[in-house]
């Protein structure tokens, strides 16, 4: 998988993502980072890439041209395939894992980080396909949004993971928060690790974290524990014994 990153602030984003899995992943050639600097697209010969916004109003606006440049250029590069653009946004749909999942699955993927008051409209209109937030907050640039994206999709993608088992049981895989985990030693100032995981019986053990994970998802996220129960009804309940069939039940 392909990254293109339009940012003003490029070395972020290439520092942030360079090292351990993802930088071992980009080394492997299973995904890559370009970033792209959008001030190096600017027409202004001052390299301004922002001004004042109409109507009034604290802080500057990011111009439209230096960004639909910048785009276009990447785009071009991509060729023919139009790549979906996510534009890192407080407006935008909240990031989760299932979006991970999704994106995952396109080859070139451009993501878009604002700074100051944010992109003249405009252009957002012109080549964005996708608004995305982090979370209900607001934060002064997109670039911490976009490493948090470029990381979360990476993981679902084959190979990046030495052992791709470990996020087929990640919290919200399974719309469920992960159960807890233990490592060695077996007692750490007094407390043991509980006696099943030692048991060697991988039914029951897997018996034992999906419980842990049902409860952990009550306690702390009650809207995905609603959603899970709606999911599965009979969960918790004992299951209904069959009734023996008589003969005569046999031949209706
Ligand atoms: N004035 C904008 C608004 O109220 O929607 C906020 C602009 S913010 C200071 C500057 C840039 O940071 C945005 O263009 C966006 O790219 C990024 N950003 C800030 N908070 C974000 C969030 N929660 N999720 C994704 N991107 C965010």
């Amino acid at each position: 998988m392909r990254f293109h990153v339009l940012t003003l602030f490029p070395e972020m984003i290439e520092q942030g993502i360079a090292t351990s899995i993802l930088g071992r992943a980009m080394d492997r050639g299973l995904l890559s980072l370009e970033a792209v600097n959008i001030r190096d697209y600017t027409a202004s010969k001052h390299k301004k890439v922002d001004d004042y916004t109409y109507g009034g109003g604290a802080g500057m606006l990011m111009q439209a041209q230096p960004v639909y440049d910048a785009w276009q250029a990447v785009q071009d590069r991509i060729g023919d395939r139009k790549a979906r653009v996510v534009y890192m946004t407080p407006q935008g749909a909240v990031f989760n894992q299932s979006i991970a999942r999704e994106l995952a699955q396109e080859e070139d993927l451009i993501i878009l980080c604002g700074h100051y008051e944010g992109i003249d409209e405009r252009v957002l209109e012109e080549i964005v396909t996708d608004n995305i937030s982090i979370g209900d907050y607001v934060l002064t640039g997109g670039e911490l949004p976009a490493m948090v994206l470029i990381d979360a999709v990476s993981r679902m993608i084959p190979g990046v993971l030495n052992n791709h088992d470990s996020a087929e049981t990640d919290s919200f895989m399974n719309g469920l928060l992960e159960y807890p985990q233990y490592s060695r030693p077996e007692e750490w100032r007094g407390k043991k690790v509980p006696e099943i995981l030692l048991s060697g019986d991988h039914a029951k053990v897997d018996a034992w974290r999906l419980d842990q994970s049902v409860q952990r998802t009550r306690e702390r996220r009650p809207d995905l524990y609603q959603a899970f129960m709606e999911a599965h009804p009979d969960y918790g309940k004992p299951k209904k014994k069959r009734r023996k069939k008589t003969g005569d039940q046999e031949n209706l």
